[in-house]
């Protein structure tokens, strides 16, 4: 054999009815040097590989909203439990929640990659960090008001 021959492909080019295998998501026939490892290791297509980064990257957005509205909340009870100067944690805690529940509320489909529960509880807890914020705001500036009034 001619050791200067020119080396020939395996499998015929793409696209020329080339021998595919089952997407391991959709089982679309896919080109095995064109599709690439999804989260589970199997082989996707390009459009499941898409879905899975979009789901990863909603997922973690998802987190970051739930994160914030638990923040909130942490703020509203250092603010009311703790020293509060110049009314700054209040202030985060209103910040912070209504961050997380115009984000929550104007995006339902934090709805699906949060599960059910977990957009309640968000929703929930932005509206406790931001009552919380304003009552700890209020309750300092009616003791200030006290104070320098007597
Ligand atoms: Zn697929």
């Amino acid at each position: 054999m001619d050791p200067f021959a020119p080396i020939q492909p395996a499998s015929p080019a793409p696209g020329s009815g080339a021998p595919s295998v089952p997407c391991t998501r959709c089982g679309a026939p896919v080109d095995p040097a064109r599709a690439t490892y999804g989260e589970g290791g199997g082989l996707v297509c390009p459009r499941c590989a898409a879905g899975e980064t979009i789901a990863a990257g909603e997922a973690r957005a998802g987190g970051q909203i739930l994160s914030a509205c638990v923040g909130s909340v942490v703020f509203a009870l250092f603010s009311l439990l703790c020293f509060n100067p110049l009314l700054l944690f209040s202030l985060l805690a209103v910040v912070s929640g209504a961050f997380g529940l115009t984000s929550l509320l104007r995006q339902p489909e934090y709805k699906r990659s949060l599960g059910e529960s977990k957009y309640g509880l968000g929703v929930v807890l932005a509206v406790l960090g931001i009552l919380g914020g304003l009552g700890t705001a209020a309750l300092h500036l009616l003791a200030f008001g006290l104070r320098s009034a007597f």
